[in-house]
């Protein structure tokens, strides 16, 4: 049902800078060592993503396009241990259901890549290296009353750059680029954390910031914390990622604050970027659609963990 189809991508896809959180989250979940990012128009008129991942097979391009079809879960039990960033199986529907959406893909040792539009019955023989592209044009061209809380090129363009930016710190490991109407605008070499974090939030931020690392076995805390007292450091610079995913989450914004709390002056916010890794079954991550919300099965340890870890750094005197 298209309308249905329609509703349910509204969950998923709020504006171009979704879809390509989304694109970017599966060119990742395919082990890619290497992304390109072309936009136009804000990600309203294009957003190609070519990756050089595993690849989509000829006969599982349709069903990558199909509602509830995900490669990534096998049994509920899996549910329980997600790794990888999809799970649902919904956002390429989605994505389709609200613009015109055309895949390539080859696989390793396949004699070419084949090409399957979303509105197409069967896929036809095409070119590329091995990895996937994925091709999304004209957002809402078919639901007219949603292109109208569109804001303007600029302000679509900022949001997909902080969507590229929120994974790409994670992945240093992933050489990066992407562009806009034809010019580029982040070339990220694959780098190790420190430099990756000092190409998005600038080097003043990395020089004027403690690298902290904490390890309680279950928990894991890596990343680095902006000193407020003479920090040129963007204030608005607050990163947290549970298991590689960027979460906006209440609790660790919360922990970080008051770690941060008799340092920090005025009305000034820290800047930070930390990394917490735990057990995936101590962490529920099928709260929200868009899955920048999390759960923890024992929301007390963690922030106690990360407070205590993150006041450490921050008052350990200068050396
Ligand atoms: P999910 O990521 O939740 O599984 P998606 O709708 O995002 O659902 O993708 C559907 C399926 O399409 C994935 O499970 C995966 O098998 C395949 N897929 C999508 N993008 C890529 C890609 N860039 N490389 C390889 N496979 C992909
Ligand atoms: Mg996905």
């Amino acid at each position: 049902d298209p309308l249905i189809s329609q509703i349910a991508a509204g969950e998923v896809v709020e504006r171009p800078a979704s879809v390509l959180k989304e694109l970017l989250e599966n060119a990742l979940d395919a082990g890619s060592a290497s992304l390109q990012i072309q936009l136009e128009e804000g990600g309203v008129k294009l957003i190609r993503v070519t990756d050089d991942g595993a690849g989509i097979a000829k006969d599982e391009l349709a069903l990558a396009l199909t509602r509830h079809a995900t490669s990534k879960i096998a049994s509920l039990n899996d549910l329980e241990h997600v790794s990888t960033f999809g799970f649902r199986g919904e956002a390429l529907a989605s994505i389709a259901s609200v613009a015109r959406l055309t895949l390539i893909s080859c696989r390793a040792g396949a004699p070419h890549a084949w090409r399957l539009a979303a509105d197409a019955d069967l896929p036809e023989p095409a070119a590329l290296a091995q990895g996937t592209l994925v091709e999304m044009r004209d957002l809402y061209y078919n639901t007219p009353a949603r292109r109208k809380f569109l804001k303007s090129e600029a302000t679509e363009l900022a949001h997909c750059l902080e969507a590229i930016k929120r994974v790409a710190m994670a992945y240093p490991e992933v050489a990066i680029m992407a562009s806009h109407n034809g010019r580029t605008s982040l070339r990220l070499p694959k780098s190790d954390m420190q430099a990756r974090i000092g190409a998005i939030l600038g080097d003043a931020f990395t020089a004027e910031s403690r690298l902290v690392t904490a390890d309680a076995g279950v928990l894991k805390l890596t990343g680095y914390c902006a000193l407020p007292a003479h920090s040129r450091a963007r204030s608005d610079a607050q990163y947290c990622y549970v298991n590689g995913r960027f979460v906006r989450d209440k609790l660790l914004m919360h922990a970080l604050r008051e770690a941060y709390r008799d340092m920090l002056h005025g009305s000034r916010y820290p800047a930070y970027c930390i990394f917490l890794d735990i057990d995936p079954a101590a962490v529920d991550v099928n709260v929200h659609p868009a899955k920048s919300e999390v759960r923890f099965r024992d929301a007390r340890a963690v922030h106690q963990f990360v407070f205590h870890a993150v006041q450490k750094v921050l008052s350990s005197p200068l050396h």
